[in-house]
């Protein structure tokens, strides 16, 4: 039994004897799943206990030119000659059955993964199928988005994604990619492989011309496989800004079209006139959703100075009621730490930023034992200039600084390499205009934060990435408009 500050609950695990996984997982390519070359297989495993899930293939340079000549011939012989409106009824068949098996996806994802239940079966799983009921709407209506102009697909796309969101990740990148007639070749994170590969069931369900999807496994050399390889005419990509930087001199001058979604540090403002317990909900959905493991999370957070006492004593009040512990109970708020890699670099922030004089607060919670865990963790005084404060840590560590007038808040957030992400706490609808439109990020929320709809478009200024996923400006990214 958990224990929190005001209320005792019961364990409410989900489930998982409707969970069918295998013990070992190939590469899918052209529609089938066929092992490495060099036959080599890495480890999954559930970091909220280190055991080991299931073993996958891990695709080497020859795996790639497979999947890739695959991907061509597809889109040569079938995908790019097909009717729109063909093509979309394929999309709008993922959709259908990932929402038919959403259950088991989420189970999966939180077991891959580590996070909450709650959150990948009522924010991962239904944006993803959501993601491909919108794209798969947009198939045979390009001519609507792009007016008066014809809007052909690119070819064949390598996508690269991370292991924050894998099922959503691989939704964002597939759903605009086939909806506008390209053909894909994706590699998941290698330590969550799984969603991805129970998608490639689906796709196979949903009978998808050989070779339009593949998907393939391994790690940072297996994605610069890909990214170097002649015959990939768009890179997209979500990871860390410094791979991004990679990702974008790899391709220089080779003509090859890329949209990059990188880190972020993004700012969280609470001015004296919000709501004080609806921004205190939102600073925690902000920050600790995830587990911090959110490129938009809103890691920094400035507080104007009237009420800094009051929102910081409350937060700390909050903080101790969360709950932390089995991913896969219905009550947990805050999963385990995706890796040890993950894990090991957080706690490297964490003693920075003591060392950097910042005072911190730890929620008062037990962390299990056995597994990759990290309490949810505060810093006050700290500065502009402190690493924390500029760095992107990816994990439940919050930077809060205190402001007095709004035009110094706005060069605060903005001081900053990232322009992913920001949230505005306001009763005020002039300071919501005036912070949305002077701070330089892609989306700014305003009294709430993490919302997402596949209709609004995702991306970052700055350091954040080049292009946007999510709308008709996700289109984009996979379309030549002549
Ligand atoms: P990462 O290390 O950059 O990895 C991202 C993906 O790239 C993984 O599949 C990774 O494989 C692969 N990769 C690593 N090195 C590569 C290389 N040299 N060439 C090609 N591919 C390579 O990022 P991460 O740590 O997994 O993810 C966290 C980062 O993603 C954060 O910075 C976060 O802000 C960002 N993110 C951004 C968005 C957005 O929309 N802007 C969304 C989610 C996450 P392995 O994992 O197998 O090494
Ligand atoms: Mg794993």
């Amino acid at each position: 039994m958990r224990k929190t500050k005001n209320w005792e609950y019961s364990p409410a695990p989900e489930s998982t004897d409707h969970i069918k996984l295998k013990k070992q997982y190939d590469l899918f390519i052209n529609g089938e799943f066929v092992p490495g070359v060099e036959g080599r297989y890495f480890d999954t495993i559930n970091p909220s206990n280190e055991e080991k899930i299931a073993e996958v293939a891990e695709a080497g340079k020859a795996d790639i030119d497979k999947a890739v000549s695959s991907a061509r011939k597809a889109y040569n012989k079938t995908w790019s000659k097909m009717l729109p409106k063909e093509r979309g009824k394929y999309v709008f068949r993922i959709a259908r059955l990932l929402q038919e098996r959403s259950r088991e996806f989420s189970v999966i994802e939180s077991m891959d993964g580590g996070k909450p239940i709650r959150e990948s079966r009522d924010v991962d799983v239904p944006l993803s199928s959501a993601h491909f009921f919108y794209y798969a709407g947009w198939a045979d209506k390009l001519e609507y988005a792009f007016p008066g102009r014809v809007a052909k697909p690119l070819g064949v796309a390598g996508q690269i994604i991370p292991w924050n969101f894998p099922l959503l990740m691989a939704a964002w990148k597939l759903a605009p990619a086939l909806a506008t007639g390209n053909t894909v070749v994706l590699k998941p994170a290698e330590t969550t492989p799984l969603t991805a590969m129970k998608l490639a069931e689906v796709i196979q369900e949903a009978d998808l011309p050989p070779g339009v999807v593949n998907i393939v496994n391994g790690g940072g050399t297996t994605g610069q496989a890909l990214v170097n390889h002649r015959d990939i005419d768009k890179i997209a990509f979500t990871g860390s800004t410094e791979v991004g930087k990679y990702i974008m001199k790899a391709v220089a001058g080779s003509g090859k079209k890329y949209t990059l979604e990188l880190g972020g540090k993004a700012a969280n403002i609470i001015f004296e006139d919000a709501a004080i317990d609806q921004a205190i909900e939102g600073i925690v959905n902000a920050i600790f959703f995830n587990q911090g493991h959110v490129c938009c999370a809103g890691s920094r957070l400035y507080v104007q100075e009237g009420i800094a006492d009051e929102v910081i004593l409350k937060l700390q009040g909050r903080m101790d009621t969360l709950i932390v512990g089995d991913p896969l109970d219905k009550n947990t708020d805050i999963g385990a730490i995706n890796s040890k890699m993950q894990l090991d670099k957080i706690k490297m922030y964490v003693d920075l930023g003591k060392d950097e004089g910042g005072t911190i607060y730890q929620s008062s919670c037990s962390l299990p034992k056995k597994g990759y865990w990290f309490a949810p963790t505060i810093f006050k005084d700290v500065s502009q200039s402190n690493r924390i404060v500029q760095e992107e840590i990816f994990g439940p560590v919050l930077a809060i600084q205190t402001f007095r007038t709004v035009d110094e808040v706005i060069t605060k957030a903005n001081n900053s390499p990232y322009g992913l992400s920001g949230g505005v706490w306001t009763d005020k609808g002039s300071k919501i205009f005036k912070v949305t439109q002077d701070i330089r990020a892609g989306v700014i929320w305003a009294n709430t934060f993490n919302k997402f709809d596949p209709g609004s478009p995702f991306g970052g200024y700055k350091e954040s990435g080049v292009g946007s996923e999510g709308g008709i400006e996700g289109l984009m990214g996979y379309v030549e408009l002549v």
